[in-house]
C-alpha cells in the first residue's frame, strides 16, 4: 500500500442533516469519522430561507445556521470535517475504496452515504435568480408553504408530487395555480383527481413557464405560455414552487449498489443496508418519498448504528463496549 493511501474506519460522503447526524454518531461511539462535504456544504438545506418544522427550534432557524450548527456539533465530538468531492468509488473488495478529487485514495471500513438528492429546476435565469434571493421560489411545499398562507401561487409539474405538494398548498393558500406542461398528467389517476377536485386549485393544461415576474426583491407573479396556442397570461402569485421531480446524487455507485429506476439507493428495508457489506446509507440518496430534514437526520442515525454493529460484528477488538449516545 503507497503511503499516500488513507486509512479510515468510517467515511460519511455529504454534509447535509443525514450525514451530520451520521457524523454525530459515529464519532460519540469512537469510529473516528472523516466527512467530505461535497460541492454545495450543507446539502439542500443551505437553499433554504427558514426552516420552521426541524423539532427543537420553536422560533426557526435559517438553513444555513442550521447547517452549521450540526457541524459545530459533529466536531465537538471530533468529527474530521472536510471539503472535497468523492469522485470515485470501488467497493468491489473486502476495502472500500474511494477517491477524493480524482488523486486522493482512502481506503474505509465502512462508508456512509448521505449525498442526497437534487431538486430539478426548469432553470430560467428568473427562477434561479429569485431562488437565490429567497424571494419566492421554492422546491418544496412542506418546507415553504406555510410562508405563503392566504396567498396566491403558482405550482409547475404534473406528477404525484406536484399533485400532492398542490393539494398541500391549497390548504394554506388562497389559490393555486397548476402549470401542466402537456395535455395530460404524468400523476396517478387518483392524485390528478385529488386536485381536479380542489375548488382553489386552478389547472391550465399545455402551459409553460415563460419568466418568474418580480420586483427584483421577491417574485411577484408569473407569466405562462399556452403551448397551442401562443397565448401568454400574467398569473399573480407570491410564490413560484417547482415540483418536477428530483434527482438522487449517486451516479458514481451505480456500478456498485443496487439503484432504483430514477436512480434512489436501495436499502434493505427497516435498515441502512445496501447490497454491498459495510456501505450503508442515508437520507435523500435512498427517499423518495419522505425528503425531510428530520427524516435524514433519523437514517443518519440508523446508518452510524448499523455501521457501528457491522464493525463490532467483524471485529471483535472493536470496542463497542461502552457506546456513548
Ligand atoms: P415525475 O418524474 O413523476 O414527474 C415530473 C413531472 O414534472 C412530470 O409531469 C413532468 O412533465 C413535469 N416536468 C418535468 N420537467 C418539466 C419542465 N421543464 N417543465 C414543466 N414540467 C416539467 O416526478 P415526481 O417527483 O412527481 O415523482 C417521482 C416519483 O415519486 C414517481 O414515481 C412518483 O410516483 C413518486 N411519488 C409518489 C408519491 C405518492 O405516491 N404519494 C408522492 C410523490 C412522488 P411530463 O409529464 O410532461 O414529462
Amino acid at each position: 500500500m503507497s503511503d499516500t493511501i488513507e486509512k479510515v474506519k468510517c467515511l460519511i460522503i455529504g454534509s447535509g442533516p443525514a450525514g451530520y447526524t451520521a457524523a454525530i454518531y459515529t464519532s460519540r461511539a469512537n469510529m473516528f469519522p472523516v466527512l467530505y462535504q461535497g460541492t454545495q456544504p450543507g446539502g439542500q438545506l443551505t437553499t433554504t430561507n427558514d426552516v420552521e418544522n426541524f423539532p427543537g427550534y420553536p422560533d426557526g432557524i435559517t438553513g444555513p445556521e442550521m447547517m452549521m450548527e450540526l457541524q459545530k456539533q459533529a466536531e465537538r465530538f471530533g468529527t474530521d470535517v472536510r471539503n472535497g468531492w468523492i469522485t470515485k468509488v470501488d467497493f468491489s473488495g473486502d476495502v472500500h475504496k474511494v477517491w477524493v478529487n480524482d488523486e486522493k485514495e482512502i481506503h474505509c471500513d465502512t462508508v456512509i452515504i448521505s449525498t442526497g438528492a437534487s431538486a430539478k429546476y426548469l432553470g430560467l435565469d428568473s427562477e434561479q435568480k429569485y431562488l437565490k434571493l429567497g424571494g419566492g421560489v421554492s422546491a418544496c411545499a412542506v418546507c415553504d408553504g406555510f410562508f405563503y398562507r392566504n396567498q396566491e401561487v403558482v405550482i409547475v409539474g404534473a406528477g404525484d408530487s406536484a399533485c400532492e405538494e398542490a393539494h398541500y398548498l391549497s390548504k394554506l393558500c388562497k389559490k393555486v395555480t397548476m402549470l401542466v406542461r402537456r395535455d395530460t398528467f404524468r400523476a396517478s389517476k387518483i392524485m390528478e383527481a385529488r386536485v381536479r377536485n380542489t375548488e382553489n386549485i386552478e389547472i391550465l393544461m399545455n402551459t409553460e413557464t415563460d419568466e418568474v415576474l418580480g420586483d427584483g426583491q421577491v417574485v411577484t407573479g408569473v407569466r405562462a405560455k399556452n403551448s397551442k396556442t401562443g397565448e401568454t397570461i400574467n398569473i399573480p402569485a407570491t410564490g413560484f414552487f417547482v415540483a418536477i421531480g428530483h434527482k438522487p446524487n449517486t451516479d458514481i455507485f451505480k456500478d456498485f449498489l443496487k439503484l432504483d429506476e430514477t436512480g434512489y439507493i436501495i436499502n434493505e428495508p427497516g435498515t441502512s443496508r445496501t447490497n454491498i457489506q459495510g456501505v450503508f446509507v442515508s437520507g435523500d440518496a435512498a427517499d423518495h418519498v419522505y425528503r425531510q430534514a428530520v427524516t435524514a437526520a433519523g437514517t443518519g442515525c440508523m446508518a452510524a448504528l448499523d455501521a457501528e454493529r457491522y464493525l463490532a460484528a467483524k471485529d471483535a477488538t472493536f470496542d463497542v463496549s461502552t457506546p456513548v449516545y
